[in-house]
């Protein structure tokens, strides 16, 4: 059914819009109608200005959703703020029910995007393969600096097992590792396929490679700490695709300064708001522990891109738009999990 109308109510305003948005929400509009406003700016206080005559306002990770832009946004009469992601640690969600806005996002697009990224930055870091493509095209021929471990047999620590989480263990334990799990929910599947579940202390002390799939938020912001690394093993890996907040970045950076920690693998970064999804190859960057941490040789950043697969794209736009179809027709989403607010 198309919704196709000049009405404010089936006008989306997108911030963050990068070119690949564009594609996939325009590919997917054709079967749903809706008026579509792409912005490439971040959403934030001055930018919120930019929202004309519209009820819904489409956001990703690092877009600025607190509580002054949600009065402001309430200001304008929008109804609907859209996530098109699963983490939502960027959105007062308090804020958002005191100015009567719903709140939606995608909770499951496609977790092993995200979980065959982390196994990627894993083999990367590993076995230096970027190391050994661009050695080769030099013509260098030796392997001197690439030797590597086995993942067969080595245990991997994942913190959240959730939908990225559990993707993650399949992925792992089809290497042959030994996984070790901490939620505050254990998952009785996982236990059954050889998954277990044990304290953070002992995730900590047992795992040869952490890989961090729990959300942002107060429990969880700096679990990788001071502490938390003086408990680890020499050379541990540590791996987040999830939120850079996860990670306190300066006793990171102390830790592989140490040698203490072997291997870091980061898709996410705290203050990754004002450097990721953009080309600043001709800037001087100003955040030092971005450079520090880009420096070492046994760290991996990817700039937020472990979502980023053609299947991911296609769920993120599908359930984005249906989100937006169902509360403006029922005021509801049967998906509880897309339902914030
Ligand atoms: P999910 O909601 O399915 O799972 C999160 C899991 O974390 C749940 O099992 C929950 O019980 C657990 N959890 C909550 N609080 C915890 C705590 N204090 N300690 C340990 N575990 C805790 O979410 P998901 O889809 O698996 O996504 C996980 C995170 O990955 C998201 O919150 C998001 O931040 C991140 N993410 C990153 C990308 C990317 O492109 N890098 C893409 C999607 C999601």
């Amino acid at each position: 059914m198309s919704l196709a109308s000049t009405s404010t109510r089936n006008k989306i305003a997108f911030f963050s819009t990068q070119p690949y948005d564009k594609t996939f929400f325009n590919t997917y509009n054709e079967d749903f109608g809706f008026q579509l406003d792409f912005f490439e700016t971040q959403l934030n206080q001055q930018t919120a200005a930019l929202i004309e005559e519209c009820e819904i306002v489409c956001v990703f990770v690092n877009d600025i959703v607190n509580e002054a832009v949600i009065k402001q946004l309430a200001e304008k009469n929008v109804k609907i703020i859209a996530l098109r992601c699963a983490g939502f640690n960027n959105v007062d969600l308090e804020a958002a029910k005191k100015y009567n806005l719903k709140v939606c996002r995608v909770p499951a697009y496609s977790p092993q995007a995200v979980a065959e990224h982390a196994m990627a930055m894993i083999l990367t870091l590993n076995r230096k393969t970027h190391k050994a493509y661009n050695r080769v095209r030099e013509q260098n021929f030796s392997l001197n600096g690439l030797l590597g471990f086995d993942l067969y047999g080595k245990t991997i620590g994942i913190i959240g097992t959730g939908n990225i989480g559990k993707a993650f263990a399949k992925i792992a334990l089809g290497f042959g590792c030994k996984v070790l799990a901490y939620d505050i929910v254990e998952n009785d599947d996982m236990i059954r396929d050889g998954v277990s579940f044990v304290s953070l202390e002992e995730i900590f002390k047992s795992s040869d490679i952490i890989s961090l799939h729990c959300p942002l938020n107060d429990q969880t912001k700096h679990v990788i700490n001071k502490t938390s690394i003086s408990f680890m093993k020499e050379n541990v890996m540590i791996i987040n695709t999830s939120r850079g907040g996860l990670i306190e970045t300066a006793c990171v950076i102390e830790g592989l300064k140490e040698g203490k920690i072997g291997y870091l693998g980061i898709d996410v970064y705290e203050q990754e708001e004002k450097l990721f999804f953009r080309d600043l190859s001709a800037d001087i960057i100003q955040d030092d522990a971005i450079q520090r941490l880009m420096s070492f040789p046994n760290v991996l950043v990817t700039a937020h891109q472990a979502f980023f697969t053609n299947e991911a794209l296609t769920q993120i736009a599908l359930v984005t738009f249906n989100n937006i179809k169902s509360l403006l027709e029922q005021n509801d989403i049967e998906n509880k999990a897309a339902l914030l607010v």
